[in-house]
């Protein structure tokens, strides 16, 4: 099955995309995740991206597209995955339409409010793409899944949210009715604690 989950920072998207592509078996391609690693090995993908991401806002759409086609076309993905941060504007869904058969989008909803809570408290592993808040980590600081030393992301600190949140309500947002007219669109409801998240999204793509 190929699944889209679509939804603002910190709606929990990396953490339900990680559990389920385990459950499904299927990978999670997470294009924040992948901008991030070629921010890190400064390849020219990272560093046409950096500038964007550091003022919270998207990196253009010819980047990305170019990314996430290369991406699809890997073996992995013969038996479904999850975009998780993609598509993000209407032209890049319309250039997905053109090269992948999209089955379901899980949109995950959670006020404003309570995602500036879960951002600033967000941990991540640069390595393995693992996601934590501290308010769960007991003083940890290093990730359960490979023992790399956990990091807050730069565009996490509270000067770029806003700009992040603006950028989710005035671009990203219209693929709600994009994909809601294709009858595509399940809406879940964020809010929860993470089982019961988990739960209903798997009863949303049975
Ligand atoms: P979050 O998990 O907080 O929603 P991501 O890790 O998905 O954030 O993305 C981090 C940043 O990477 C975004 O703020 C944006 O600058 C860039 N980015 C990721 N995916 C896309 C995309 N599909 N289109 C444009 N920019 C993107
Ligand atoms: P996204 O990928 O949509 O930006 P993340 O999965 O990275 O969101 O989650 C953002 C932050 O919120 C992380 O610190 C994560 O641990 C925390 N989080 C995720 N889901 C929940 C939830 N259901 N309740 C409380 N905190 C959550
Ligand atoms: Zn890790």
């Amino acid at each position: 099955m190929n699944i889209i989950f679509l939804g603002p920072p910190g709606a929990g998207k990396g953490t339900q995309a990680q559990r389920i592509c385990a459950a499904l078996n299927i990978p999670q391609i997470s294009t924040g995740d992948m901008l991030r690693r070629a921010i890190q090995e400064q390849t020219p993908t990272g560093l046409k991206a950096k500038s964007f991401m550091d003022a919270g806002g998207l990196v253009p759409d010819d980047v990305i597209i170019d990314i996430v086609k290369d991406r699809l076309q890997a073996d992995d993905c013969k038996n479904g995955y999850i975009l998780d941060g993609f598509p993000r504007t209407v032209p890049q869904a319309e250039a997905l339409e053109k090269i992948a058969e999209i089955d379901r989008v899980i949109e995950l909803d959670v006020a404003d409010e309570a995602l500036i809570k879960r951002i600033s408290g967000r941990r991540v592993c640069l390595k393995c793409g693992a996601t934590y808040h501290v308010s769960l980590l007991n003083g940890k600081t290093t990730c359960d899944n490979c023992g790399e030393t956990l990091i807050q992301r730069d565009d996490d600190k509270a000067e770029t949210v806003l700009n992040r949140l603006k950028s989710y309500h005035s671009k990203t947002e219209p693929l709600v009715n994009f994909y809601q007219g294709r009858g595509k669109l399940v809406k879940i409801d964020g809010a929860g604690d993470m089982d019961t998240i988990f739960d209903a999204i798997m009863k949303a793509l049975a």
